[in-house]
């Protein structure tokens, strides 16, 4: 059970509400992989989806989840919106509530915008990703991904690695693999670690070898150079040789340790392609499979007190 109306951020989640909602969506991970066809248990439902920056896993995914869950689903054109001609956020939201839309879902590139718009609106807003500020659904993918991998999600040693700074994944994860009792090292270059993280709880190494000696997970993180000003690095080339996993510096990890990366991927920066390939290792796209999984379980218990489930 969810008590409450939209999901946020994963900050002030309680482990509780984070275990609820990933072992409801262990449940539509079997459906999903069974074919079973979920009864259309939000049929009647309106949900907006609502994208003002680019997307591929995340808005489809949320548009399948829909789908498979019976809710009436609108794309908001942005391209032909009004927005283009100058109207403000809060005036968006207010004509969005007047037409009764039952969940938003919303992307925005400057941080605090989608709580901005869920203070305005009656309905539930679920955040799929504001700036450089919470991408909530993709953390608690990520801790059912290693759930289902690893067989816990408690007591690990997490490395989040690469371009800490801008990602809303980053500050998602530690919030939420804090809150679930892991041990998390952020590893990057020094500028691409943000000021005073380590009051978040994680420890803090520029050096990837120092960083990976024997942890369980090895989650990575592209460069976000769509939200840097100026020059952050000298180049990829010099970058993946400091910082893109490679078999060498993956050989501090445990054996058997994971590696994540949400997507989409840059090959030989970030990451070598051989290993984002390697099924032994890379979890990447069952992280997507079980993305799907997350935004209908969230979907599902975002609404359940709403009148039209009570029919
Ligand atoms: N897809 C993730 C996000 O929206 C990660 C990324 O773009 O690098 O934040």
């Amino acid at each position: 059970m969810l008590n409450r109306k939209d999901l946020l951020g994963t900050s002030d989640l309680s482990k509780e509400e984070i275990l609820s909602i990933i072992d409801l969506a262990e449940r539509y991970s079997d459906d999903n992989n069974n074919h079973v066809n979920n009864t259309k248990i939000l049929t009647g439902i309106t949900q907006i989806n609502l994208f003002f920056e680019n997307s591929t896993r995340t808005q489809v995914s949320f548009e399948i989840a829909g789908t498979r869950l019976g809710t009436n689903i609108v794309n908001f054109p942005l391209k032909n919106s009004s927005q283009s001609k100058g109207e403000t956020l809060l005036d968006l939201a207010s004509t969005l509530n007047s037409m009764f839309p039952d969940i938003l879902i919303i992307r925005h590139p400057n941080s605090g915008a989608v709580q901005l718009i869920s203070e305005k609106v009656k309905c539930s807003v679920i955040n799929a990703g504001d700036g450089y500020h919470e991408h909530p659904t993709q953390a608690l993918l990520d801790a059912q991904t290693i759930r289902k991998r690893l067989g816990t999600i408690t007591g690990l040693k997490i490395a989040i690695c690469g371009d800490i700074a801008h990602s809303r994944v980053a500050r998602s994860n530690i919030f939420c693999l804090k809150t679930l009792g892991n041990q998390i090292t952020v590893i990057g270059p020094k500028n691409l670690i943000p000021k005073g993280v380590e009051t978040m709880g994680v420890e803090v190494t520029n050096n990837m070898f120092d960083g990976l000696q024997g942890v369980d997970v090895v989650m990575v993180l592209r460069l976000q150079k769509e939200r840097m000003n100026g020059s952050f690095f000298s180049s990829e080339r010099e970058y993946f040789h400091q910082y893109g996993l490679d078999e060498k510096k993956l050989k501090y990890a445990k054996p058997n340790a994971i590696i994540m990366h949400p997507g989409p991927m840059n090959r030989g920066i970030e990451i070598d392609g051989d290993l984002a390939d390697d099924i032994n290792r890379s979890v990447i796209t069952k992280q997507v499979e079980v993305g799907l999984a997350i935004r209908m379980a969230v979907l599902d218990l975002l609404t359940e007190n709403h009148p039209l489930r009570k029919k």
